[in-house]
């Protein structure tokens, strides 16, 4: 079966291009030809008709119980299925053994090609061996390996955010909160911000740089601050309520200035334990401002019943949709180029898709 790619590549470069309004859910659908695709005429000479017949990609998730993961594994079934790809999905469980193996299995059944997001990203090194030794191209997501991993096969690719843009970006928004309400954001009247972070897993790049840019951002603007509470909830919403309520409990709630969250999961869970203590309800007179990253649906949510102070769009439609351009195309022989997938390649092997901060400004837009 042949498919025409074209249109739905220039859909992608048109959404990488605009990277405003529509498709900020998590589940959106993966962007369609609009009006303005008349424009393209001049590309679509360039485009290719691509044997999709062959194209079995093969991905391994490192837990399907993730919110972001699941969004993103959504748009990569909805684009290989708009593509005619084939596409098989497994959930490693979060054990990497267990993804190794389900790598052997994908390989021995004979997928054409890989998309893995690791369980443990310094791990990366054996699966890439493995992909190399059976000629298949191996495109990692969401948990970037070692550059030195990336550079040991010509047939791998990472695609990704750069973490460091979220962090900076939910540090602006805090600092924004705090300049706009000088008098009642300093409870204690001290002049310092007092924060909690709450981290995602320990090691994962985007734990580490959006909890160092976003308290990097807060200095930038001038803001003296006071960490009072830092710990790991694993990404997870439940384990973010039960560290938010031991921190009320050792703190004092009137003590907590503003809680920063590596995801919108955790920010959530977070707001649980604000909510059972009376804060976060609607009573402008006890409220903590609390910033989380994704811009997930129920995240969304809660920011139109001012729960969630801000969050920023981690782009599960895009990095799916990347992710399974890059698998298919280089299962079908194609160069991965930008005009054959249609994101911009860094270094040759890197996609970047970028965040957009999300404040009660704009939050409507991505809903
Ligand atoms: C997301 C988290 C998610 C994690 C999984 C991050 O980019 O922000 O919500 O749990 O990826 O690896
Ligand atoms: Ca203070």
């Amino acid at each position: 079966m042949k498919k025409r790619l074209f249109a739905l590549i220039m859909a992608s470069m048109m959404v990488m291009g605009a990277m405003t309004g529509c498709g900020g859910s998590t589940d959106a659908p993966a962007p369609t030809p609009t009006e303005g695709e008349e424009t393209q005429g001049d590309a679509e000479q360039g485009g290719t008709d691509v044997d999709m017949s062959n194209v079995e990609i093969g991905v391994c998730i490192y837990k399907f119980d993730d919110t972001f993961m699941t969004g993103v594994r959504n748009n990569m079934e909805a684009q290989a299925n708009s593509l005619g790809a084939g596409i098989e999905l497994v959930d490693s469980q979060n054990k990497q053994a267990t993804q190794n193996d389900q790598v052997d299995t994908f390989i021995t059944k004979g997928m054409t090609a890989l998309a893995v997001n690791p369980v443990d990203r310094t791990a990366a090194g054996p699966l890439v061996e493995k992909a190399s030794a059976a000629g298949l191209p191996i495109v990692f997501l969401n948990r970037e390996p070692e550059p030195d991993v990336m550079q040991s096969y010509d047939k791998v690719w990472y695609v990704g955010a750069k973490a460091e843009e979220s962090g900076t970006m939910s540090g602006e928004i805090i600092a924004d909160y705090w300049n706009a309400n000088k008098e009642t954001a300093d409870k204690n009247g001290d002049g310092k911000l007092q924060y909690i972070m709450v981290t995602g897993e320990p090691g994962h790049q985007d734990a580490t740089l959006r909890t160092e840019y976003s308290v990097k951002a807060l200095q930038d603007a001038g803001i003296e601050v006071e960490e009072i509470g830092n710990d790991t909830a694993m990404w997870d919403k439940v384990k973010a309520t039960e560290l938010m309520n031991a921190f009320i409990t050792s703190q004092g709630i009137d003590s907590i200035e503003a809680v920063l969250c590596n995801n919108d999961d955790m920010a959530l869970g977070v707001i649980e334990s604000l909510k059972a203590n009376g804060y976060n309800t609607g009573d402008a007179s006890k409220f903590v401002p609390v910033v989380g990253v994704d811009a997930t649906a129920p995240a969304l949510e809660a920011m139109s019943n001012g729960s969630l102070l801000g969050t920023v769009l981690n782009d599960a439609e895009n990095q799916g949709i990347a992710t399974t351009n890059i698998a298919a195309m280089a299962a079908a022989g194609q160069e991965i180029t930008a005009d054959t997938v249609g994101y911009e390649i860094t270094d040759g092997k890197y996609v970047w898709v970028p965040y957009v901060k999300i404040t009660a400004e704009n939050y409507k837009d991505f809903q």
